[in-house]
């Protein structure tokens, strides 16, 4: 199907590619480090590792995959983003074949660099970045000249010298020393680039005389203080993706225009050249997917890269989506040239069918109303760990005749169509074999004593007196629109997070959470409260069971339906 599109459209590997690679087919994931990997670069991630292959048919033994670090802006970029890149691809179970980064090549790439302008292929160029941005105008209006049929020189100009500029021109030799001054720190910040000569009258901007080395007075976080040029992503990528033998490089569709200075860069360096391919972004409704936005959140508006709200991997990996619920909605969106807004519904999808199966149940009230009721006598009962399938066990949970049910089963007055507790309803409490009449609802809580006789309309949850006190954490979305604009900020969700402080758990789960030996409950656990939803355990929780000391955080993973009310 589209599927196939990205092969096919992308020339088949020839006889160069197969002769170099002896039957290996590479790809790379090569994400800068200059913040965390969100949903995006999972889905870039599936594709490099796993479905580019699959849709190519190559045999498991001849993939390979290059995780690459592609570092080339060091203010950007930092150690702490390095080792979270790190831990999140191996975390979604992603093996490469090496780690590289394009830093270590630096040497290398100064040496094309070298070559490049021996050829006349590359000037060093003082031209600050209002000149070079008035240049470009000037060549796009002088293009369009051209293809009316006018006469550009006449239409246009040369915007007063900066046309075709006079670095352009400048001798082999005076640019090798010139280049070498920028080595040695002979000019100062912005003073001047060196530039790829390149094909100003292409109706290609990408064409236009790109930057390939700028000055930058800082250290590189992977490879050290003593440099002061650094390499564009233009000229580092394509370089780097052939030096490592890459038969495919996948990027997004925003680099479509940058195949031409692709190619052409390696073709004046007669260098191997990959097969570059793109396919679209994603994108999902009511958040944002980029970098920049997100270290905008993460220094306004939520607790830090892994807030459960945010969609990076880390955030999604702490609100409780599994690896295997993360690949499986990568697979299932696939690779597709078309623009594609995901609906939220079909990640929670995922993650519901991820859960259902392996979260015990358990029985928690967020909101906790306390019910009195005469006639019953404390009992520890036999609860399934999963009602639909009871040979998959059971726990002991203890009746109390004062329990805990949630606010949302308690109402003041009857109401024929609310079968909860309410003055005169006989209500059923689950797993009990209890039934009761409320006999009263007020400030203090429900009052209601046993019967023998009736049949309740429900039977509702509880925690008895020894459940756990917790702090619930609910999520809704980060954006309260589906698309947010260039105004995004103020679309932000100001209730994107509803916290519980009181809530209410089952001590039973305990036996789950410390079952690893550990002093400390394990985060990253996850039930079902039954009725409710799916909840994990929290990285914030200090809870030691046997001590009775610390707090228990849960986070909402997903309810059990969709929530439609938006
Ligand atoms: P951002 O705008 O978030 O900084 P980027 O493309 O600059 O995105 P990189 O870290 O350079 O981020 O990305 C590494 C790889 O992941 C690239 O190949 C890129 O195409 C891919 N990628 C990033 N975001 C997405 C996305 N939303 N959907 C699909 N692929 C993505
Ligand atoms: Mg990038
Ligand atoms: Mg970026």
């Amino acid at each position: 199907g589209r599927d196939l599109e990205w092969a096919k459209n992308s020339p088949q590997l020839d006889e160069e590619h197969k002769k170099i690679n002896a039957g290996i087919v590479r790809t790379r994931f090569p994400p800068e480090p200059n913040g965390y990997l969100h949903i995006g670069h999972a889905k870039s991630m599936n594709m490099n590792f796993s479905l580019a292959f699959s849709k190519l048919d190559v045999p498991m033994e001849s993939r390979r995959t290059v995780f690459r670090y592609d570092d080339t802006n060091p203010e950007a970029e930092s150690k702490e983003y390095i080792d979270s890149l790190k831990r999140d691809l191996e975390w979604l179970g992603w093996k490469p074949e090496k780690t590289t980064f394009s830093s270590d090549n630096f040497d290398f790439l100064e040496s094309c660099a070298e070559r490049l302008i021996k050829a006349g292929k590359a000037y060093v160029c003082f031209l600050n970045s209002v000149e070079v941005e008035a240049q470009r105008e000037c060549c796009k209006k002088r293009i369009g000249a051209v293809s009316k049929g006018l006469d550009p020189d006449k239409e246009v100009g040369d915007a007063g010298g900066l046309y075709p500029g006079r670095y352009r021109d400048t001798g082999v030799e005076e640019n090798l020393t010139r280049w070498n001054r920028m080595k040695k720190g002979f000019y100062k910040e912005g003073e001047c680039t060196l530039r790829m000569k390149m094909d100003l009258t292409s109706s290609n901007p990408n064409m236009h005389d790109l930057m390939a080395y700028r000055i930058k007075y800082v250290s590189h976080p992977h490879a050290g203080p003593g440099r002061c040029v650094y390499p564009s992503y233009d000229f580092t990528h394509c370089i780097c993706d052939s030096f490592e033998r890459i038969d495919y490089s996948i990027c997004t569709l925003e680099f479509e225009t940058r195949r031409e200075p692709y190619y052409w860069l390696l073709k004046e360096l007669d260098m191997y050249r990959p097969k570059v391919y793109e396919m679209s972004r994603l994108n999902i409704e009511y958040t944002v997917l980029s970098k920049r936005r997100l270290l905008k959140l993460v220094e306004k508006t939520v607790r830090g890269w892994d807030d459960p709200r945010m969609p990076t991997i880390s955030g999604l990996r702490r609100r409780g989506y599994t690896k295997e619920c993360l690949n499986a909605f990568c697979d299932d969106v696939g690779a597709t040239r078309n623009a594609n807004l995901v609906e939220v519904n079909r990640l929670q999808q995922h993650a519901r069918v991820a859960l259902a199966d392996k979260t015990r149940r358990c029985m928690g009230v967020l909101r906790p109303v306390k019910v009195v009721c005469k006639g019953a006598v404390k009992s520890v009962l036999k609860v399934p760990n999963y009602p639909q399938a009871p040979e998959r066990g059971e726990h002991e949970v203890e009746f109390t005749p004062t329990f805990y049910v949630d606010e949302r089963d308690v109402r003041a007055e009857a109401d024929s169509n609310f079968f909860g507790y309410a003055p005169g309803n006989l209500v059923g409490i689950k797993y009990a074999n209890i039934k009761v009449i409320v006999d009263s609802v007020g400030p203090n809580g429900v009052e209601c004593h046993a019967v023998e006789e009736g049949k309740p309309k429900s039977y509702v949850t509880w925690v008895g007196e020894g459940g756990l006190r917790c702090e619930v954490r609910e999520y809704g979305n980060l954006f309260t629109v589906p698309e947010p604009s260039s105004d995004w900020e103020s679309e932000v969700n100001p209730n994107s997070e509803v916290i519980c402080t009181d809530a209410m758990v089952d001590p039973s789960i305990s036996e789950l959470c410390d079952s690893k030996g550990l002093d400390k409950w394990t985060s990253n656990v996850s039930f079902q409260f039954e009725r409710i939803g799916y909840y994990v355990v929290d990285d914030d929780t200090s809870w030691v069971h046997g001590q009775n000391k610390g707090k228990i955080v849960f986070n909402g993973i997903v309810g059990l339906k969709e929530d439609k009310a938006k």
